[in-house]
């Protein structure tokens, strides 16, 4: 009940605050959504399991949001500067909204100026699947999540050190989980397992 409260406060604060705080606040909201309806709706959604995963893409419709469809299955691009995640700065991780996957983690985010979230180095070479892109006259890298083959955004050569790479990805595609949240979870498996060995 208090969490309710809570979201309510924030959605208030975001209709009537048009100032510098709308923005990160309208991060926290669709961090919330997102994070609640993948674990709720998506039966495939998991940050613990790497298992590959295979659906038809009739059983992809049913289960995901439509703007996550129309980018992740039919390989859509959302508009550039639509995504609070472009310009979020906070620790965590980036897991993809169809699956769950760890695909990015927000050290090695960085601020392109191209108008999507971008990175310069995926969490391991497993998570990541890349796949040459010769549509609309150009010659590009697609990149797609490495659980379950989504359409996640492209790669360039035009990113900064260590790896001169730009992962340029679809924000509507990822989940941001924040950093605190991660340990709070982990601590809390940590003391389940300690307490389960002493007993
Ligand atoms: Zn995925």
């Amino acid at each position: 009940m208090r969490l309710e409260k809570i979201i309510i406060f924030i959605l208030a604060c975001s209709v009537f605050q048009q100032c510098s705080y709308s923005q990160q606040t309208l991060s926290k909201i669709v961090i919330k959504d997102t994070m609640d309806d993948k674990k709720t709706n998506n039966p495939v959604y998991s940050n613990t399991d790497t298992s590959s995963v295979k659906l038809s893409e009739e059983e992809w419709k049913k289960i995901l949001p439509a703007n996550v469809y129309q980018i992740a299955r039919e390989k859509g691009t959302e508009r550039p500067w639509t995504s609070p995640l472009e310009t979020l700065t906070a620790k965590g991780t980036y897991y993809c909204a169809v699956c769950g996957n760890a695909l990015f983690l927000s050290d090695t985010k960085f601020e392109s100026g191209c108008g999507w979230p971008s990175f310069y180095q995926p969490v391991s070479k497993t998570s990541i699947i890349y796949t040459p892109d010769n549509s609309h006259g150009m010659k590009r890298v697609e990149v797609q999540c490495g659980r379950c083959e989504s359409h996640l955004g492209h790669v360039f050569e035009d990113g900064p050190p260590p790896t001169g790479l730009r992962y340029c990805i679809n924000g509507v595609v990822l989940d941001f989980k924040k950093a605190q949240e991660i340990e709070k979870n982990f601590k809390k498996d940590k003391d389940n397992k300690s307490s389960g060995k002493e007993q």
